[in-house]
């Protein structure tokens, strides 16, 4: 709910003059619980911050952050640990997540014990089926993870994320490390154990295409903001935002008799520190109008459950200063 983060960046070396960077700049979505929501944009538009700040692993400048109608900026610390083993996350690159001195028994031994997820006599008949669960075998309990390849330890950090039974997982780019032909095999695993589980995502995603396959609902960001917001067929079949068109189109349409057009944006996405003025994605803009530089345009309804924040769909700005609408 409306989400801030903004870093100072005032005695930095590196930014002189500048003073804030503005990761997450005023967002809000909601996720329908055993639902996924695809949160997609380029480096440095906030997603992974976003994800963070949904954990409570990093506190928000302002805004909220509720699960099952509970603000968990709200629990007293003692209370949220409680609820911790609720809220997981699955990294880009699992060896994040596994220490590479231990071997796998342990690690996936830690969580149960510190969460108390099994009793003690249990922990290594759960940990069995934590592998099995991920498609590993019991037999691998005693390696290494640099033992495995990539897919099987982003497998392992999977186990690792459902073995406190949570409710939501954060999934920060779960299979972009991962060769393409593994890539489908972990999307299927997430998938599945959503399906037997009741699992709420939140998947992260650079492109588009990834997003597709797991998601019910899309969001796309841009500089901390969100650009674009519907349901996933909706966001693909008829995007609203010239950004969102952008993203689309740098990947082939899976009809191929259908030819798609190929937007290719200019530059690089802008610094979060220096935001461009008025619509942030004016500088790279195909459609950019002289408004565009001036105002800010305001996520707006442009069909069922599906938004857009950009003037090409707000017929009518209303002026937030005078109050006064400015027709265009
Ligand atoms: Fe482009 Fe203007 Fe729409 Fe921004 S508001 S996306 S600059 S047309
Ligand atoms: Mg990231």
């Amino acid at each position: 709910q409306n989400l801030k983060k903004y870093f100072d960046v005032n005695n930095s070396n590196i930014f002189k003059n500048e003073k804030t960077l503005k990761a997450v700049d005023g967002i809000s979505f909601g996720i329908n619980k055993g639902e996924t929501f695809g949160l997609v944009g380029e480096s440095g538009s906030g997603k992974s911050t976003t994800g963070l700040l949904m954990l409570r692993l990093l506190s928000p400048t302002s805004g909220s952050v509720y699960v099952e109608g509970e603000d968990i900026y709200k629990y007293s610390k003692a209370k949220f640990r409680k609820m911790r083993k609720d809220l997981q996350i699955i990294f880009q690159d699992a060896s994040w997540a596994l220490d590479p001195k231990m071997i796998i028994e342990d690690i996936l031994t830690e969580p149960l014990k510190i969460h108390n997820i099994v009793p003690r006599f249990e922990r290594e008949k759960e940990v069995k089926r934590l592998l099995n669960i991920v498609g590993l075998s019991s037999k691998d309990m005693k390696k290494f993870p640099h033992e495995f390849s990539g897919g099987q330890r982003q497998r392992i950090g999977i186990a690792k994320a459902i073995s406190t039974r949570p409710k939501f997982i954060l999934c920060d780019e779960p299979v972009s490390a991962l060769d393409v032909s593994i890539q489908s095999k972990i999307l299927n695993l997430l998938t599945d154990l959503q399906k037997e589980y009741s699992l709420t995502y939140l998947f992260i995603a650079h492109g588009l295409n990834v997003v597709r396959h797991v998601s019910n609902t899309v969001g796309v960001m841009y500089l901390g903001k969100l650009m674009e917001i519907g349901k996933v067929d909706d966001i693909y079949n008829s995007p609203k935002h010239p950004y969102t068109e952008a993203l689309i189109s740098a990947f082939p349409h899976p009809d191929p008799k259908i030819e798609q057009k190929r937007i290719i944006l200019k530059g690089e996405i802008p610094s979060p520190i220096n935001t461009p003025s008025g619509c942030v994605f004016h500088t790279r803009c195909l459609y950019k109008m002289d408004i565009c530089e001036k105002l800010e345009p305001k996520l707006t309804e442009v069909g069922e459950n599906h938004k857009s924040a950009c003037f090409l769909e707000e017929k009518v700005i209303e002026n937030s200063k005078g109050g006064e609408k400015v027709e265009y």
